[in-house]
This record gives C-alpha cells, structure tokens and sequence, in this order.
C-alpha cells in the first residue's frame, strides 16, 4: 500500500452504507478510478465539494494496484465548476465528456487526456450558450484523437481518392472516415457535402466552427463514432439529453 497524490476530475458520486461514498474520478497519473471516501460529511464540511460533479482537485491516495477500489484520505478542491451546473446545456455538454473518460478503462493513464477534459470542462463553464454544441463537439472530437482515433477525411476510406471540390461524400461510421461518391453506392451513414465535411475536419482539430450548420447531425455523427469506435457499441447517453435539449430549428 502507497500513499500517492494525483489531480482528479469527479465524474460520479453514490452513496455507500451510511456516511461514506464511492467517487470515480478521471486523474492524471492513474487514469480512471474509484476511491472509497468515508465519512461524506466530514469530507463536505473539508470545503471538497463532496459530490459536485466534475470538481477539481489533488487526491491523496491510499493506494494498491489492482484493487478494485481505492482509498481516498484527502481531496483538496481547486475548482467547484460549480457554473456547469447553471444551464443544463452546460451540464450535458459537461456531462458527455464525463461520460466518455467514463468509458476509459480502470488505472490506464492518459495525461494528455486529464488536460483535455479539464480544460473543455473549463470552456464549457463560461462558453456562450449558443457556443455550447459547438464547444462540446470541438472537445469531445479532441479527446477522441487522443484516444487514437482520427477519422479519415481528406481521402476515401475504400479508394484512396481526395473528395473533387464540391463532392458530396458519406461519412462511413464503421471504417472510420469518408467514402467517395464512387465507392459510396451502397455505404451507409450520413451524408457530408463540402462545408460539412470542412466543419467536421475543423472539429476534428479542436477548432469550433464560428457559425456550426447541422449541430445535431454533427452530434449524431460524433456519438455513432463514439459508440463504435470506443464504446462498445454504446452510445454516450448524454449527447442525445443535449441533442434533445435544443430547439427543434437549431441549425
Ligand atoms: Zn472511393
């Protein structure tokens, strides 16, 4: 048993017997984990913000490898984030990627990643409402890349070919990247025309597009990405709470 000290996001809180809790957190130097925190009221009362999701701070560990369950001895809180909580479309932005450092595997590292999700939960925080989907999208797309998987969108997934200016292509969910018009007869999945495709690629890179078109068709994309790519075939809930949250002309 080691004594270590790492940042940590909280991304879930349940309630265990009667004074304590199970936190999971996304850290920095362990990856995902779940940390038994005795005595909840007595961690409230620290100023840890028990349960407020996706506070920030440093965790002291009682830790062994392997161990299903960790032992958290102190959290000192660096950021409440309590602003996500102000919207729900904050929230469910928030929570969408939450949920995706969720399906991460227990106690695999990933430092990059624990920047990326503390700062998008950060931006999200303050972002303009009307900025949300896009932020959400430009975020949950980087996270993805750090995860290893960039989708294809400069040339066919099937011929090699780069898209002819102004081709309308499919975005071929299961290969991974695009298919062009030719070899797109049978595909499946959406249909990218030219800005789409830019926006898409624009996302990609972590850059929110000024004036987004199509944000839930982007959002169904990213989830239907998501799901194959990483989550077992698992949607991330949250994408579709936030796609249900906007207006039916969202553009
Ligand atoms: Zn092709």
């Amino acid at each position: 048993m080691a004594v270590v000290s790492t940042p940590g996001v909280l991304l879930r809180a349940y309630p265990f017997r009667d004074t304590s809790q199970v936190l999971r957190f996304y850290t920095r130097d362990l990856g995902l984990l779940s940390v038994l925190a005795k005595g909840r009221r007595r961690l409230e009362a620290k100023g840890a913000a028990g349960s407020s999701p996706f506070a920030e701070g440093v965790l002291v560990l009682s830790f062994r490898r392997g161990r299903e369950l960790q032992t958290l001895r102190d959290f000192a809180l660096e950021r409440a984030r309590f602003g996500l909580g102000s919207h729900p479309l904050r929230l469910s932005g928030a929570s969408v990627l939450g949920e995706l450092a969720l399906h991460q595997g227990e106690g695999e590292a990933n430092p990059l990643f624990f920047r990326g999700l503390s700062e998008g939960l950060d931006a999200l925080e303050t972002v303009a409402l009307d900025r949300v989907v896009p932020e959400v999208l430009a975020r949950l797309w980087s996270l993805v890349r750090l995860l290893g998987y960039r989708p294809v969108l400069d040339r066919c997934v099937r011929c090699g070919r780069p898209p002819a200016m102004g081709e309308t292509v499919r975005f071929d969910v299961a290969e991974g990247g695009i298919s062009c018009h030719s070899c797109s007869g049978s595909a499946q999945g959406p249909r990218l025309g030219p800005v789409a495709r830019e926006q898409l690629g624009a996302l990609v890179e972590g850059v929110a597009p000024t004036a987004l078109l199509g944000g839930r068709a982007h959002l169904r994309l990213a989830g239907e990405f998501v799901a194959f790519h990483l989550g077992g075939g698992l949607p991330l809930r949250s994408l579709g709470v936030l796609r249900g949250l906007l207006p039916e002309d969202h553009p």
